[in-house]
């Protein structure tokens, strides 16, 4: 597929209203357009959180959704933590299987798959609710097929090390919301045209978080060291998936503080490697990092070997190449 990741869209989504006391019975309904008010409170105060997951077509016809458990629960806390009318888990997780099954025969086969977008946003037309939340509200859940990540071929990532800036309000850290997107976007911008880098690695006070929208990980030989959780940054469930796995092949993860100064100092050593997990890349190598106008190489520059084996390891679970240990796959 040569379109651009995330721009193709299934005909049909399904959809649900909130009006103050009860969400309407789910209808599907054509993906091109919505109608709102132009008061409505997502738009002025951005009352909105997001999912992203995939489903993956089986050599054998079947069609999984990974890790849907863990997808929909970070929702709920999203809509909660920005005060947005509660979504009830298996509601969620019955409309995602639902709209997946009926575009089933469209899950595209390895390295291809089936983006899943669920949104939801307060609908309420007031704009004096500036410190309020919306008492109504829509959901849906989108589709996009999707080819291979790496089409255009894998390339070491240049990340931009940010000590100055943050990605967001560290108290909506762990939100999947537009408002967070949408606060990385300049500085992310700015780096690119001056240093010619791919995104920007945060590190509010000097401690290693997160780019705007990928979790980061530093693989010093046989450990993996990441940020542990906080309300700050993104779990991700890339991150959690890929630590297991790490976990499981006898690596040592550890999740703890990483200041800018340890990291450029291990991935300067020859066998270092730095990766950004999220579901869309699974994991993308990281060969370059600049920080205070010097560029740093990790390891070689170029593509890590491990980080190859963690990224090859989840995507044969996600295809069933491999077994499904940890009950990771849900069938459609
Ligand atoms: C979605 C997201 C990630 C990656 O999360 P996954 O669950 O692995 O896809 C990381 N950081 C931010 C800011 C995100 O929005």
């Amino acid at each position: 597929m040569a379109t651009a990741f995330g721009s193709v869209f299934m005909p049909e989504m399904s959809i649900t209203w909130f009006d103050g006391s009860s969400w309407s019975a789910v209808e599907m309904v054509p993906s091109d357009s919505i109608s709102m008010h132009p008061g409505a409170h997502v738009l002025h105060y951005s009352s909105t959180c997001f999912e992203g997951l995939k489903a993956f077509r089986h050599e054998d016809g079947s069609v999984k959704i990974f890790r849907i458990d863990r997808n929909v629960s970070r929702m709920a806390q999203s809509a909660r933590l920005l005060a947005l009318p509660e979504l009830d888990e298996e509601f969620m997780t019955k409309m995602i299987l639902d709209t997946v099954t009926r575009f089933k025969s469209d899950v595209p086969a390895p390295p291809g798959s089936m983006y899943i977008r669920p949104t939801l946003f307060g609908t309420e037309p007031a704009i004096g609710k500036a410190a309020a939340p919306s008492e109504t509200a829509c959901f849906y859940v989108l589709l996009s097929p999707v080819g291979d990540y790496f089409a255009g071929g894998d390339r070491a990532l240049r990340l931009l090390v940010d000590d100055q800036g943050l990605r967001c309000a560290p108290h909506n850290g762990m939100i999947k919301s537009g408002g967070n997107y949408a606060s990385a976007l300049l500085p992310t911008m700015r780096a690119k045209e001056k240093y010619n880098v791919d995104q920007v690695l945060f590190c509010p006070n000097g401690d290693v978080q997160e780019t705007g929208a990928a979790n980061f990980l530093l693989i010093d030989g046989d450990e993996v060291i990441t940020r542990d959780l906080d309300e700050s940054f993104l779990h991700g469930v890339t991150r959690d998936s890929v630590l297991q796995i790490a976990r499981d092949n006898g690596l040592k993860v550890s999740e703890r503080r990483l200041t800018v100064e340890e990291l450029l100092e291990r991935a300067a050593k020859p066998g270092c490697e730095a990766a950004l997990s999220g579901t869309a890349a699974v994991l993308a190598p990281v060969g370059t990092l600049v920080y205070g106008d010097k560029e740093y190489t990790v390891g070689d520059g170029g593509i890590g070997e491990t980080t190859l084996k963690l990224r090859k390891a989840l995507n044969d679970i996600q295809w069933g190449k491999a077994e499904d240990k940890h009950g990771w796959l849900t069938d459609v």
